[in-house]
């Protein structure tokens, strides 16, 4: 295809072969676009017509070239992460990238904690976990992109932290950040405004900027793919499984040593030594849990797997990493969390193990509630 063709509002090369790449149009919009001479980019294209915008993903070295800049600007940088998977919503290096701009890290999806969650507990691990990757954020905050009331405050928050300067929100894809930002767009500039105040034409580090009153901006830059992410490894319908839309109704569960847990075909949890005690389960609710024999376990997930245990459907099994065990001694009161799931907590001291697919996390933390 053409390479000269550009985006009217991006400024963006327009491709018609990679639907989740920089530029793609379909074929048919393209024709139209170049017909018209109103050719926009899918992304420009939603942006203008249903004030969505859709995240795109970038390669690592684009995305790396994107952080560098970032790090010579003077500006705030909004780390947007998915609290329901915390590891692997993380930006590598990130802390390295940044220079000395200040961090305002966001957990998004508050909506979905329970009740019985303390917001401040949450806070409070997340501020402990960025210190042991290197970050120091200047705060930790939690929103709900879903939710305007909560964007007017983080807007309120931003307002404090980024001193006249301009603020580059960053995220890794999956998080929230689009819902988020569509959100922040609704309440600051509208939709037109932002097409047109594009300043970088022609880069093909797409960045959307949003006016600011003081003549700044706040610029959306493209997620990029983090390979330890449940998320990746599923298709869209599992997506909306796994990923809780409402608020978690937590399940309890009554184990003796030598039970199994399946969460979907996922991930598993061992139950091997301790007294009977109870296992507090947080993930989607439409999430199917099944309670099995230790010793029959392994055999039973390979029986079952994309079968009654789904997700991944029939069709994914194949491509489906093979789940990878974490054993753990429990000594108080503990969350066992699997990336991109949830957590299970366990109240009595023993030994218990996680498994999750190859790539994705489990990590053990004192338990939130
Ligand atoms: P992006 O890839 O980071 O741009 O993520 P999206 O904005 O596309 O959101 C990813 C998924 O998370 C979608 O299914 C959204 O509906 C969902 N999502 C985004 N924000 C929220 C939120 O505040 N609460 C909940 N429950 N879901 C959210």
């Amino acid at each position: 295809m053409n390479e000269e063709w550009q985006c009217i509002g991006c400024g963006v090369h327009i491709q018609t072969s990679e639907p989740d790449q920089l530029g793609y149009t379909p074929k048919a919009a393209f024709e139209r676009g170049v017909e018209s001479g109103e050719l926009y980019c899918q992304r420009c294209f939603r942006l203008r017509h249903y004030n969505d915008i859709q995240d795109v993903s970038l390669t690592d070295d684009d995305f790396l070239r994107l952080l560098n800049e970032i790090g010579t600007e003077d500006a705030l940088i909004v780390n947007v992460v998915d609290i329901f998977d915390f590891n692997g919503s993380l930006i590598p290096g990130l802390h390295r990238f940044v220079g000395d701009n200040p961090v305002l890290l966001v957990g998004n999806k508050l909506d979905v904690l329970p009740k019985s969650l303390k917001p401040s507990k949450m806070i409070q691990w997340m501020r402990e976990r960025a210190h042991e990757e290197g970050l120091r954020p200047i705060d930790v905050k939690l929103t709900s992109a879903k939710k305007a009331s909560d964007i007017e405050s983080l807007l309120e928050t931003i307002e404090t932290y980024r001193k006249g300067r301009d603020v580059y929100v960053v995220g890794v894809t999956n998080v929230g950040k689009s819902t988020l930002i569509n959100q922040i767009i609704r309440q600051t500039a509208g939709v037109k405004e932002v097409i047109t105040t594009s300043r970088f034409p022609g880069t093909t580090l797409d960045k959307i900027e949003i006016p600011l009153e003081d003549g700044h901006f706040l610029i959306d830059t493209p997620g990029i793919i983090h390979r330890h992410q449940m998320a990746h490894y599923l298709g869209k319908k599992d997506l909306k499984i796994i990923a809780p839309q409402k608020e978690i109704k937590p399940k309890t569960y009554q184990l003796n040593a030598e039970q199994t847990l399946f969460l979907g075909g996922l991930a598993r949890f061992d139950y091997i030594q301790g007294e009977r005690s109870s296992f507090t389960v947080y993930t989607a609710n439409d999430l199917d849990l099944h309670r099995t024999k230790l010793e029959k376990a392994t055999a039973f997930y390979e029986k079952h797997v994309g079968g009654l245990l789904q997700p991944p459907r029939p069709d994914e099994v194949a491509e489906f990493p093979e789940l990878v065990r974490f054993e753990f001694s429990i000594k108080e009161r503990t969350d066992i969390v699997f990336a991109g799931l949830g957590w299970i907590t366990v109240t009595n001291p023993g030994v218990v193990a996680g498994w999750a697919p190859k790539g994705v996390d489990v990590i053990k933390r004192k338990a939130l509630i």
